[in-house]
């Protein structure tokens, strides 16, 4: 802390500057980042491990800008959030995803899927489900091949709100899952009252399963309850073939993770699509 007067210290830190400072920066660069088309989406594939094919995919925002170099989602998602930057840049990622969906579908992959974050603020909007509808109209896609990540932090604020605008979408035939399932505060409440279709278990319990016996037993756990409500249950972030086999004993329905696939750019999805027979 630097000294400021006699009496008065100046309570930041040069981290705590050099952390507003940055901020500061991503805010700037952010606002500019859609119309530059400083945005690319990249696709990690979900295995199926019933029929042990690719049935569909997660979309991950990526940002590179000239000055700042690549900003992860981690860093740049709550500035988005914070600035309301996320309602253009989250419906710009919906659009594309779907449109790249549409195009596979095309091509003849027509039961792959799409799975797109959503964030609790575009889903406050009012018009968050008509622009859903209008997009996939739009693509023409049909709703069941579309699939909205929505994490259970974001369920605590308006919940009543978001319950409503969620079986609305149910209504529409998209699905809805919840991301990093275990992780929140009343993960089986929201199961109870959220018309849920997937349920995905977060990498943190996943990391450990082969040393963690707490974290096996969980994860069987929460694979159970999701199987039990007749949901699918995907595990996130698998790195491992042990993981991998504990997931597939327990019969847990998709893994996504870097032992199968890391999120990759659209042509080397095509790419791999076309590999396989
Ligand atoms: P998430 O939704 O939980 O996404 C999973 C994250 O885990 C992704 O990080 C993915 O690249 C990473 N991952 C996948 N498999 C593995 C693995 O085996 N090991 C490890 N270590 N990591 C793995 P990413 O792409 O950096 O995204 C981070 C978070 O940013 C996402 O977490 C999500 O909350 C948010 N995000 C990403 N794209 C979007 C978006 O388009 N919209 C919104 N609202 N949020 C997004
Ligand atoms: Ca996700
Ligand atoms: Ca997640
Ligand atoms: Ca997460």
């Amino acid at each position: 802390a630097k000294e400021a007067g006699k009496n008065k210290i100046i309570i930041f830190n040069e981290p705590m500057n050099e952390a507003v400072t940055q901020r500061a920066q991503i805010e700037k660069h952010l606002r500019t980042a859609l119309e530059r088309n400083e945005f690319e989406l990249l696709y990690q594939p979900q295995l199926d491990m019933t029929t042990n094919q690719i049935s569909g995919f997660e979309a991950l925002i990526r940002w590179k800008n000239p000055e700042l170099g690549y900003v992860p989602p981690n860093r740049f998602i709550s500035v988005a959030e914070d600035t309301h930057l996320i309602i253009p840049i989250g419906k710009w990622v919906l659009r594309n995803s779907i449109l790249f969906l549409k195009h596979l579908h095309d091509r003849g992959y027509t039961d792959l899927t799409m799975s797109v974050n959503i964030s609790m603020l575009q889903l406050l909007q009012d018009d968050f489900v008509d622009m859903v509808t209008e997009t996939l109209e739009l693509v023409k896609i049909n709703p069941k091949y579309i699939e909205l990540e929505i994490t259970e932090s974001i369920l605590m604020e308006s919940y009543e709100t978001i319950a409503k605008k969620l079986r609305h979408l149910k209504a529409i035939g998209v699905r809805i899952a919840l991301d990093d399932f275990g992780t929140g505060y009343s993960s089986l409440h929201y199961l109870k009252h959220l018309p849920i279709s997937t349920l995905k278990i977060d990498k943190i319990f996943i990391d450990n399963i082969s040393v963690d016996k707490r974290n096996k037993c969980l994860t069987h756990l929460m694979v159970k309850i999701g199987k039990a409500m007749g949901l699918c249950v995907v595990a996130e972030g698998v790195e491992t073939q042990e993981q991998m086999e504990y997931l597939k004993k327990h019969k847990c329905n998709k893994i996504q993770g870097y032992l199968f696939c890391k999120p990759l750019p659209y042509n080397e999805i095509i790419k791999k699509l076309e590999r396989k027979p």
